[in-house]
């Protein structure tokens, strides 16, 4: 369990990072999100890996909340987008994640990220959102793609899969994924208890 844990709080430092260099790239740029819109929540292919959600898996767990959390994931295995969030709107465009700490890579580059095109040259992906409502923003931050990249969204995510390759092989559904961190932390929950017992005995 305790290396689970170390390894955890690695992922939660590179996640601080991550979630500074998008912040401050998207203030720099003029490009900053609308405060409680949850439109990138919405989507319905959301990925995450196991390492993705170990944290969020943890956090669940110290709060007792690992089983009965797991049984409702497990309820309703055909559900798409993201059980975390929180609509707060009819069409949901209006809304907050219930785990903002805890969230996974993806959603920390939520809104801008960069990513190279088949000729190699950076090139900028971005919410319609965040293009209607900055609209000169946007166009400024298109000119100005080779002077000042974006960061690159394959970079935090090899940054995050670094720290564990098995963990981060697979690319799942968010609900999957947190299924499956899930059950790796109550196994080794159940594990540990059992060797310490053991020992004991
Ligand atoms: S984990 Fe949070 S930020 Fe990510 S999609 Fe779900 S509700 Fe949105």
């Amino acid at each position: 369990m305790q290396r689970l844990r170390d390894l955890s709080r690695r992922v939660e430092a590179v996640y601080g990072e991550i979630a500074d260099t998008y912040a401050r790239y998207q203030q720099q740029r003029g490009l900053t999100c609308p405060s409680g819109c949850g439109n990138c929540c919405q989507y319905p292919s959301i990925d995450a890996t196991v390492l993705d959600m170990l944290p969020l898996a943890l956090h669940l767990f110290d709060q007792g909340k690992a089983e009965s959390t797991l049984a409702q994931l497990e309820a309703d295995p055909a559900s798409s987008g993201c059980p975390m969030y929180q609509r707060l709107s009819f069409d949901g465009m209006q809304g907050q994640c219930t785990v903002y700490a805890q969230r996974p890579t993806l959603c920390r580059v939520f809104g801008v990220a960069g990513y190279r095109n088949k000729h190699g040259q950076p090139s900028l992906s971005t919410c319609k959102v965040l293009k209607q409502q900055h609209p000169v923003a946007f166009e400024q931050t298109l000119i100005a793609l080779e002077s000042d990249p974006p960061p690159m969204l394959t970079l935090a995510k090899q940054q995050v899969d670094q720290l564990d390759y098995d963990l981060s092989r697979d690319n799942l559904p968010i609900s999957q994924a947190l299924q499956k961190a899930l059950l790796k932390v109550l196994f080794q929950a159940g594990y540990s208890e059992v060797a310490t017992g053991q020992q004991i005995a």
